[in-house]
Parts: C-alpha cells; structure tokens; sequence
C-alpha cells in the first residue's frame, strides 16, 4: 500500500533543484520550474529549474574557460586520481542518501540495490577503475618509417568541453559512466541529467565538488530534452557528445554532432536476445530472463533480454518457469523492503506499453500472463508474456521499455544466430547452454556489445556498448577514456638534416 512519498522527501531534506555554473548554483535566468511528478503515486515531490538556451550557454562557456584556461586539463594525473578516488569514498559512504534520492526520482526499489548494477558499489567502483587510467593514459614512441634521424610520438590530449545527456532508468550509473572517463581524461563537462530523474544526479555532483574539483570543470543544466538538451547538443563550444537514451533522441544527437563536427558516443536501446538450448539449466534460465524484465525496473533497462529464443524440446518449461517468477515482483512503495519492482516512468509509458499488448494480440501472439494495467493508483503493468512469438512480429522488433517478454521457438544452433541476429539493435545477448564450445560458436557468430553465458552481469571495467543500433562507442574500460581524447603526433628530428 503506498500513500506518499512526501515523509521521505522530508526526511532526506530534499530542496528544490538548481543549475551549477561556474561552481555557483542558481535559478534559471527565466525562473521557469519542471515539477517532478513520482511515478509511484502521481503526487508532486519537488521543482527544479528548467535552463534555457541562455543558461546552457553560460554553462557551456563556463566549462571552455575552464578547459582552455584552468587548471583540471593540465593538472598533475596524481591530482586527478586523488578527485576521482575522493568521489568513489563518499559515493560509497552516501550510498543510502543516493539510493534515496533515486527512489524518489524515478520509484526504482531500494531492494534492488542489491544487484550490482543498481548499487552505489557499482557507481563508487567506476570512479575507482577510472581513477586506475588516469597515470597509464599515454602515447607511444614510434620508429621512424623513413629512417632513424627523427622520432615519431603520439600525445594523448583531453578532447574538450563534453556534454553529457543521460537517461532516468538509472541516473547515477549512467552519470558515473559519463563523468568518471571524461574527468579522468581531463574534460570539462555540461551534464544534463533526465528531467525525469534528477534528484540524486545533483547530490552526486555535490559529492564531485565536495571531493576537490576546481569551479567550472562540472556543470549542471537541468530540464528537458527542449529546451535544454537542444540548446546543449547544438552549441558550437561542444567538442563531444556523450548521449545515453533512445534510438529517436540519439538520432538527434547524431544529426548536431554531423552539423557541428563534434565528436559522439551513443548508448542507445536493445532488443536483447536470451537464447535458451535444451541442454541449459532451463530454470536459472527462465527466472534470470523474467527477472530482468519484470523485476527492479520492470523492463525499463537497456539490457532487459526482452527476446527470449526458446528451444522446442524446452519451451513449455521455460514458459512455466518464466511465468512462476511473476509471484515474485510486488509494487508499491519503493522504500518498503517487501516491494521487488517499479512503476513505469509515466502515464504516457503505461499507455505506450498497453498499445504494445494490444498489437501482440492483433499480430498474433498468445498471451500467457499480464497483459493489463491493475487497480489502484501508480504507472503499474503487470508481467506479461507472450508466446508463440514470430519474430517479424513488432513486438519482437521493438523496444518496448516494459515488463513484456516475447517467447520465440527455435529448433536448430544456426537458426538460433540468425534469429539473434534478425534485429536492428545489437547490445546485449545471453546463452543459455551447458556445451562450453556452443558457447563460444554462440558469442562469435552474435552480433552484439556484450554476451553473457548462462547469466549476464556488468562489470565496470568491461567495454559496454552497442553494435548496429544500439549506439556508437562504448563506456569502461581503455576504449571509455580513449573516446574522451584526441590524439596529437609529434614529429622531432634528432639530426640537424632537414627532414
Ligand atoms: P530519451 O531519449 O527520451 O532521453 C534521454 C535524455 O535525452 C534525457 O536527458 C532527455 O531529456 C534528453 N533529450 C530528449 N530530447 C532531447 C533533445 N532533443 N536534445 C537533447 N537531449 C534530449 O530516453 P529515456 O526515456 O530517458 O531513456 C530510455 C532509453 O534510454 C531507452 O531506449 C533505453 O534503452 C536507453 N538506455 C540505454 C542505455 C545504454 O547504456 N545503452 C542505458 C540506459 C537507457
């Protein structure tokens, strides 16, 4: 039973929200308010500020003083180390406020923090693996390729004043992932976090000043896509665009980085694939895949495997698997320690996912769970399944950013690929097999960022990212700091010979 969320917004001390620029925080310049909604009971919670072109504007030439001028870029890596390394310790000693905050933004469950993903741990852990690049990020000696009278160096350079545009499914990891690599590389950085997630987002920019980053090296604009996230992805002082959200907003991003010349990374959408062979452990099977489509955030993850590849001999007993975890997930309050999964977003996202129910009917598929919105207040849908999904079917095609899982039969290794294959994203995919050569043949022959044999977890030090559609680039490990720098050849002749 949920009443409100307003008590715990006045035990954390929650106030309104404000924009950083230039290490001051302040109202927009036109006073214009977003009034966040929680997803859990529709009732107000608190108000932030929605920068305008001229906020963003400010911040953005802010963050290129800072970058031509101040000290971060040109900063000793031992100094950088001991921020970064700050940041990670009082994540983690913040680690309930955080957690706090982010229930309150976007209704996420305190309980599912205990998944690595979702833990402070986890976001603590990026700053440290981050901290870890900042002394080993050099160039290299070359030897002449013409002969010996001349060196060739390569210097790695910070590339610039970056905007970072994160998603609201989980605020403080994707902000991490962003904040982390381009500090350590010696970026400064315009964040924009999601209007619909922003709360915890502006307390861990408090834990990066508090931890000893100099004044205009971060700041914050915050509001929605327009007219904040435009005036940001257009300004011609970005150098680099780092984007995590939809396919539509990061074909956007993509059409301002082509205009302007900027550089880009993208984190997009999925439409990952579990497959499931009959010699797998069809139970862990069946209940991992549920799980991360209708427990914690109710499918509204990236890496959701909301496309289940069932072989024949093993359907049904995935379906019943599948089905019985649903006895697991209970909504409600998110700082109840009985609730196991959240609310969609918004009213919008409810509706959206219910036309997808309905066109799995028309399309077809057989409904074996869910499928409908239950009483009461809250953005809730119930775990659906459905079966006897083809997969030229939309809601096998589409991301739908909801507790839908589609159950595709398969009878053979080769029309397993092919059906994993058969889509337009590409970030994730999981194989479930007890054949560690299967294994194997399975991750080369799919397409996509990350497999995971028999379960699937993030780590923050393995590369994550997208193939086809699912994004360009990808964020941890070298590759995540190598995208936040330019790389600069220097040619020096070690003979008075004119070269
Ligand atoms: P979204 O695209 O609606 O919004 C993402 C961010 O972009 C928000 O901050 C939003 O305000 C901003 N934005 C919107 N319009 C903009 C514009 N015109 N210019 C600049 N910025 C703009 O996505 P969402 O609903 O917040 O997140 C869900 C999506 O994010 C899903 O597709 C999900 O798969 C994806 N996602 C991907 C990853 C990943 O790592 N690959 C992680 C989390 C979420």
């Amino acid at each position: 039973m949920i009443t409100s969320m307003k008590p715990y917004r006045d035990a954390l001390g929650l106030v309104n929200g404000q924009l950083l620029v230039d290490g001051a925080w302040s109202d927009s310049q036109s006073g214009e308010t977003w009034t966040h909604l929680h997803p859990a009971t529709g009732e107000d919670v608190a108000q932030f500020a929605v920068a305008g072109a001229d906020d963003v504007d400010r911040a953005v030439r802010a963050a290129r003083k800072a970058f031509d001028e101040g000290p971060w870029p040109r900063s000793r890596a031992k100094d950088r180390i001991k921020v970064l390394r700050r940041t990670a310790d009082l994540v983690r000693e913040h680690g309930d406020e955080l957690l706090r905050l982010q229930a309150l933004d976007n209704s996420v469950p305190l309980t599912f923090s205990t998944t690595y993903a979702m833990s402070m741990e986890c976001v603590a852990d990026i700053f440290d693996h981050h901290a870890g690049w900042i002394d080993k990020l050099g160039g290299e000696t070359l030897p002449g390729f013409q002969g010996g009278d001349h060196m060739v160096l390569t210097l790695r350079e910070p590339i610039g004043v970056v905007a970072a545009i994160v998603a609201w499914n989980a605020p403080l990891l994707l902000a991490a992932q962003k904040l982390a690599p381009a500090l350590a590389a010696g970026c400064t950085v315009v964040l924009k976090p999601s209007e619909l997630a922003t709360f915890a987002v502006l307390r861990l920019v408090r834990l990066l000043e508090e931890a000893g980053l100099p004044e205009g090296v971060l700041n914050v604009v915050t509001g929605p896509g327009n007219p904040t996230g435009d005036a940001l992805i257009n300004h011609p002082m970005v150098d680099k665009i780092s984007f995590t959200g939809s396919r539509e907003t990061g074909r956007r991003v993509l059409a301002a980085a082509n205009a302007g010349f900027k550089r880009v990374s993208l984190e997009l959408g999925g439409k990952s694939p579990a497959i499931v062979f009959a010699d797998a452990d069809v139970y862990t099977a069946g209940a991992v895949t549920m799980g991360t489509v209708a427990l914690g955030v109710s499918g509204q993850a990236c890496i959701a495997q909301t496309r289940a590849i069932v072989h024949r001999d093993v359907y049904e007993e995935f379906l019943m698997v599948a089905m019985g975890m649903t006895s697991m997930i209970n909504y409600g309050d998110p700082f109840d320690e009985e609730t196991t999964a959240s609310p969609l977003i918004s009213a919008k996202q409810v509706e959206r996912v219910l036309n997808y129910v309905d066109l799995g009917h028309q399309e077809g598929a057989r409904l074996v769970c869910g499928g409908a919105k239950p009483d009461g207040p809250g953005n809730f849908v119930l775990p659906t399944i459905f079966a006897d999904v083809n997969n030229d079917m939309r809601v096998a095609r589409e991301e739908i950013f909801g507790p839908i899982l589609c159950v595709v039969p398969f009878s053979d290794e080769e029309e397993a690929i092919r059906l994993a294959n058969d889509t337009e994203y590409g970030l994730g995919a999981t194989v479930y097999t007890n054949d560690v050569k299967r294994a194997m043949r399975m991750a080369r022959g799919i397409r996509a960022g990350t497999i995971g044999v028999n379960g699937y977890q993030l780590e923050p030090h393995a590369p994550f990212g997208g193939y086809g559609q699912s994004g360009m680039g990808r964020e941890g490990g070298r590759t995540a700091i190598e995208a936040y720098t330019e790389v600069k050849t220097v040619l020096i002749p070690t003979t008075d010979e004119l070269m």
